[in-house]
């Protein structure tokens, strides 16, 4: 029989990480495990406040999850299906179940899930390292801090002078920048200008310039940006996918987001079916989860899977970023051992 436990953990913050809805220095996330004949799967939800679960809400849904009725683990479709109609939301308690699930089977099997599903280690991307926000001189001085680690960045603008920022970036690095402005920007004119600037700074990738909600003029931002446009926020679960092919670029995935690793899946190959590229995010996660997102990566076009690098009190260790490659463990389910 299948035991789920869960434990609320707080991740504590290397640095003070900031994006447009604020700064943090701690996220509060809560650890899942599922028992079943001697092997334990482990799962994880991370709760950024944007998104508006807590531990409370967390631990009260998974307090709700009977898995006892399920004799196999294996029936991952029925068991998350079940998980997901218990409530409306809760994406990032779902997703703790949904990754512990997949851990456990995978471990059951004694594979690691990127070769269940038949993919490539060597195909992993490289990952994007995110720069919180700060003053320009601060976020200079954590670019310097990881210097000759990875082969691009990320910066977060919309709130504040971007261009004096990008500048101060850009006196220090010279590798290829991607820049999410989480909604930050309120004009498509405004938009597609700054697009044109970046683009010369060396920009290669556009993440979720304008409100979430704002589809018709992310489309005409698509259609007139020299840079890909990726929506973030405006994209959930899979039913959000169908509705931003021709609006946007490609799409960010995230685990938290979708429910976890099985609907993540399916969002990657409709995708791909409707010619949308798939970028894999993740939140500030230990690297259970970060692992767990990292088992598709293979199969997507870009990865922002650096969550673990951002706190102190890692628990697991997983999923390796070398010369700022994604590099797969062969160990089972989503390829961690505890640290
Ligand atoms: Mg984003």
């Amino acid at each position: 029989m299948m035991q789920l436990r869960f434990y609320p953990y707080i991740l504590k913050l290397s640095h003070e990480f900031t994006v447009a809805a604020g700064s943090r220095s701690i996220t509060p996330g809560v650890q899942v495990e599922i028992g079943y004949e001697g092997f334990t799967g482990y799962g994880e939800a991370s709760m950024p406040p944007y998104l508006g679960e807590s531990v409370e809400s967390v631990t009260a849904f998974l307090r709700q999850v009977d898995l006892s009725q399920f004799k196999d683990p294996f029936c991952m479709e029925d068991i998350l299906r079940y998980v997901d109609g218990i409530a409306p939301g809760n994406t990032a308690a779902k997703a703790a179940v949904d990754i512990a699930l997949h851990d456990l089977t995978g471990k059951l099997i004694g594979l690691p899930w990127y070769k269940i599903w038949g993919l490539n280690a060597v195909s992993a991307p490289y990952t994007t390292y995110t720069i919180g926000m700060g003053s320009p001189e601060v976020v200079k001085e954590k670019v310097l801090e990881v210097a000759g680690r990875f082969r691009m960045l990320k910066i977060k603008l919309g709130n504040g002078d971007d261009r004096a920022l990008v500048r101060s970036v850009r006196s220090v690095t010279s590798l290829p920048l991607t820049v999410d402005v989480n909604q930050g920007w309120h004009d498509k004119y405004k938009a597609l200008d700054e697009a044109a600037w970046l683009a010369e700074q060396g920009v290669v990738m556009l993440e979720q310039p304008l409100p979430k909600d704002w589809l018709d003029d992310l489309g005409w931002l698509t259609e007139r940006s020299p840079l890909p446009v990726f929506a973030d926020e405006s994209v959930q679960r899979l039913v959000d996918v169908q509705r931003l092919k021709g609006v946007v670029s490609g799409i960010n995935i995230k685990l938290m987001k979708c429910t976890g690793m099985r609907e993540a899946w399916k969002m990657v190959n409709l995708a791909h079916a409707l010619g949308l590229k798939v970028m894999l995010g993740c939140m500030t996660e230990t690297s259970c989860a970060v692992s767990a997102a990292a088992q598709l990566s293979p199969m997507v076009d870009h990865a922002d899977l650096d969550g673990n690098l951002l706190i102190s009190n890692d628990p697991f260790r997983g999923v390796q970023i070398k010369g700022g490659k994604i590099v797969l463990t062969s160990a089972p389910g989503i390829g961690i051992v505890e640290a």
